[in-house]
């Protein structure tokens, strides 16, 4: 594959992640009657996108005790409507790529990496991103780099470089009313967000959503509607903070890795267990992911000790629930490792704001928990 990738990783900047998404699947003539497979154990905003070009998203499971894609289920999923493969890096971990690369390329099919939890995991020393058509990028609250919201696609060939340099002239900036409000968000974000505040910080987000005063992270889906979002570039603001992150991405890099190589050490409860990433791998954690029995029990105790300890993802294709799964095609029961992940899955945070003490507060926290 040629490596002709721009030399700027956020020209082809977008509104959001999933945007970044909806633009490759275009550039890869994916359209309607067309099937993207996707993993559950997702975020909604992965099968928004491929619904926003009027595709059908369609699940494979996760590895029995992993967070990514099963190459064998995936496999048995793909028919002559599957058009694509979206490859999710779950938390960081990276995915079986050489498995699933290949699958791909027997069955002619182009893979986009989900990189929204990564920029520097490796795989048999390749980095996350450079090893499908595409990847693309999320600087969401919880990602690697925060700016509050966008994304970014990074296009390794040249004639879907190309194209989407062409299509890209379609997108305008965002209403510069809201990149205010997105901006302000931000800042009052960075200013008072501490690890021991999560949970109230998570309420008022949620509440502020709700009254339409903050940018929520989901969209209601409906069908045959999308999204203004999806014509959207990233605006000039959101853009330059994204690339005075990227300039520091080896600082934050390093405090991820030391802070996930506390929990590593310190974690030493046998209730408490880790996810196992694949062989010749290097993961970058955006979170560090915890398996515990007693999911609820163990995130109210957190709520109530003031330890940040995240959720998600709570469904298959979170945050929806059951009712609303086959608005995204989902059938119930039909991924059984996700649904599992889901009721024991918690994670714990690196980003920048983690210090070594609130690690250590967790880490005693975990240790005294007895499921
Ligand atoms: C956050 C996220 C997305 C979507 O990113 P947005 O910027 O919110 O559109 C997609 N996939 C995964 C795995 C994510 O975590």
């Amino acid at each position: 594959m040629t490596a002709e990738v721009s030399s700027d990783p956020i020209e082809l900047g977008y509104f959001r992640g999933r945007v970044a998404l909806a633009a490759t699947l275009k550039g890869l003539d994916v359209a309607a009657g067309d099937d993207v497979l996707t993993q559950a154990f997702t975020c909604v905003a992965v099968p928004e996108a491929i619904m926003a070009v009027g595709a059908a998203p369609v699940y494979a499971d996760i590895e029995s005790e992993g967070v990514n894609l099963d190459p064998a289920d995936l496999e048995r999923r793909i028919t002559s409507r599957t058009k694509a493969i979206v490859v999710q890096h779950t938390f960081g971990i990276p995915a079986r790529m050489a498995e699933l690369l290949d699958i791909a390329k027997r069955h002619g099919l182009p893979v986009i990496e989900d990189c929204c939890h990564t920029l520097e995991s490796l795989y048999d020393g390749k980095k996350a991103g450079t090893m499908g058509v595409a990847a693309f990028y999320s600087y969401e609250w919880g990602k690697p780099i925060v700016a509050g919201i966008g994304g970014s696609a990074r296009v390794n060939g040249s004639a879907l470089l190309t194209r989407m340099r062409g299509d890209y002239e379609n997108y305008r900036g965002p209403a510069t009313g809201g990149t205010w409000r997105m901006k302000l968000q931000y800042t009052a974000f960075q200013t008072l967000f501490r690890p021991s505040w999560y949970w109230q910080v998570r309420g008022a987000f949620r509440a502020l959503s709700k009254l339409g005063v903050a940018k929520g992270n989901y969209n209601p889906i409906r069908a045959n509607e999308v999204p203004e979002d999806y014509e959207l570039r990233m605006s000039q603001f959101h853009r330059e903070l994204v690339k005075d992150k990227m300039a520091r991405l080896e600082e934050l890099t390093a405090h991820q890795r030391l802070i996930a190589g506390l929990y590593l050490e310190g974690v030493r409860n046998p209730a408490i267990r880790r996810v196992e990433a694949p062989a010749r791998t290097d993961s970058v954690y955006a979170r560090y992911p915890i398996r515990v029995a007693g999911k609820e029990r163990l995130l109210e105790a957190a709520r109530k000790a003031r330890i940040e300890i995240a959720d998600w993802y709570t469904t298959p294709v979170h945050p929806l629930q059951t009712a609303d799964w086959e608005l995204v095609g989902y059938r119930r029961g039909s991924c059984p490792n996700a649904e599992k992940r889901t009721s024991e899955l918690v994670s714990l945070p690196v980003h920048a704001k983690t210090s070594r003490r609130d690690a250590d507060r967790i880490i005693s926290f975990l240790n005294r928990w007895s499921g």
